[in-house]
């Protein structure tokens, strides 16, 4: 028996353990210490009551005989598919059919796992910084080479920095494969309708995939910002979307996504959407009823409005810090469409010496840029995931600190 050894080539993200471990370390040097979370990338405010009121109904029907549901179908339940269809899409002017919808338990395993139905045979192209897991599932599939100064050989980068307003840069030779994530994690940065059909020309003219990761859609503010790839002409030829009901409406821990393969998307003559369902109901048995009916409960009238509350909330504290930060002198980045906050670490700090002199000077933890990739040094990330008074509380002692 032999172990697939691209396992080992991946260099375990040690970013939040490394974290962990220091901020663990303050606190037992100092355990009256009043330490803020600002570097977490996970939600706060509790479910939407619509949502949970839908669970609840959902769990009693479970207790009937008639009620009962076994296995939910592998795509979703037809209730949620077309929910999502009609609310995220058609709404928006995109025609979709809701079996080129696909529910699933989360953006991260779906993003992680549409590698199954490509083969190894392909140039991936990615930007740094970066969501992580396009490149680790990437390694572990044998599409990578070997690591140079924190690069994958067989991978085109595309750095994304101040200096091209964190945006990628089109690829002038032909690559296979484009992740895009927009509203982006970690630079918190969106792309215009205008930028991103350059993508999709760019794409139909190589017969290149575009991968778009759309999971902080809830949180675009900006008019001619795209919530969905498909708002773009000739998308559906050339693009994968995943979104997720995670950071829209706080299901981190419930767990639902989907993700959209058009039918209009072939490659070799085969649609990648007849791909994609082979790869779920053999591999994957659904999200369970209980949660989806959960999801749809977001698209009610109560789950709209109540969505939109917790989404103003985390945008609120988004402007907090931005505005916080940038009158004590940072350059700061993110926080209009996205809940992330990047910011220029002052006097040339590293990003690991701007966490280390947060934490120790005024107790805020925070998520250095260099952690997503060699592009993000001289960054740090700040989530705007917390509560409201520890967040202001947090601005305030970094603008005391720096202000002087
Ligand atoms: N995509 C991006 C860019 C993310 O930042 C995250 C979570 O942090 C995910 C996907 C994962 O989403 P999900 O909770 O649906 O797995």
């Amino acid at each position: 028996m032999k172990i697939n050894e691209n396992f080992l080539k991946i260099q375990n993200n040690y970013l939040f353990s490394d974290i962990a471990k220091k901020v663990a370390a303050y606190k037992e040097a100092n355990p009256s210490a009043d330490l803020i979370r600002l570097g977490i990338g996970d939600v706060t405010r509790p479910l939407p009551e619509a949502v949970t009121e839908a669970m609840k109904k959902a769990v009693e029907e479970q207790e009937t005989v008639e009620g009962f549901r076994g296995y939910p179908p592998e795509y979703g339940y037809d209730f949620l598919r077309s929910a999502i269809n009609r609310n995220d899409y058609a709404a928006r002017g995109v025609s979709l059919s809701d079996d080129e919808i696909f529910v699933s338990d989360g953006a991260k395993s779906d993003c992680g796992n549409i590698g199954d139905i490509f083969s190894v045979d392909n140039l991936v192209a990615v930007c740094d910084p970066l969501y992580p897991v396009y490149v680790d599932t990437n390694v572990m599939a044998d599409r990578s080479g070997v690591l140079q100064n924190g690069l994958w050989s067989n991978f085109h980068y595309m750095p994304c920095t101040a200096e091209n307003g964190f945006l990628p840069q089109i690829p002038d030779k032909k690559v296979d494969i484009i992740y895009l994530c927009f509203p982006n994690n970690p630079t918190g940065m969106s792309i215009t309708k205008e930028e991103l059909a350059k993508w999709v020309a760019y794409a139909n003219a190589n017969d290149s995939l575009i991968l778009y990761d759309a999971a902080y859609e809830a949180y675009i503010t900006s008019e001619d910002v795209p919530h969905s790839i498909f708002e773009i002409e000739g998308a559906k030829s050339c693009a994968i979307e995943f979104k997720s009901f995670s950071k829209t409406a706080g299901f981190t821990g419930a767990r639902c996504a989907y993700t959209v393969v058009p039918h209009e998307l072939k490659r070799g003559g085969v649609e990648l959407n007849a791909l994609w369902g082979r790869r779920q109901a053999t591999k994957f048995n659904g999200v369970s009823y209980i949660t989806q009916r959960g999801a749809e409960a977001v698209y009610s009238e109560q789950g709209k409005q109540q969505v939109r509350a917790n989404i103003a909330y985390y945008q609120n504290n988004a402007k907090v810090i931005a505005d916080g930060l940038r009158k004590a002198g940072f350059t700061v980045y993110g926080g209009v469409d996205s809940p992330y906050i990047w910011l220029r670490t002052p006097d040339d700090l590293t990003s690991w010496e701007f966490f280390d002199l947060l934490l120790h000077k005024v107790q805020v933890v925070g998520t250095p840029g260099s952690g997503f990739g060699p592009s993000g040094e001289g960054y740090f990330r700040l989530t705007s995931f917390g509560d409201s008074e520890k967040t202001r509380e947090a601005v305030a002692r970094i603008v005391s600190v720096f202000s002087d």
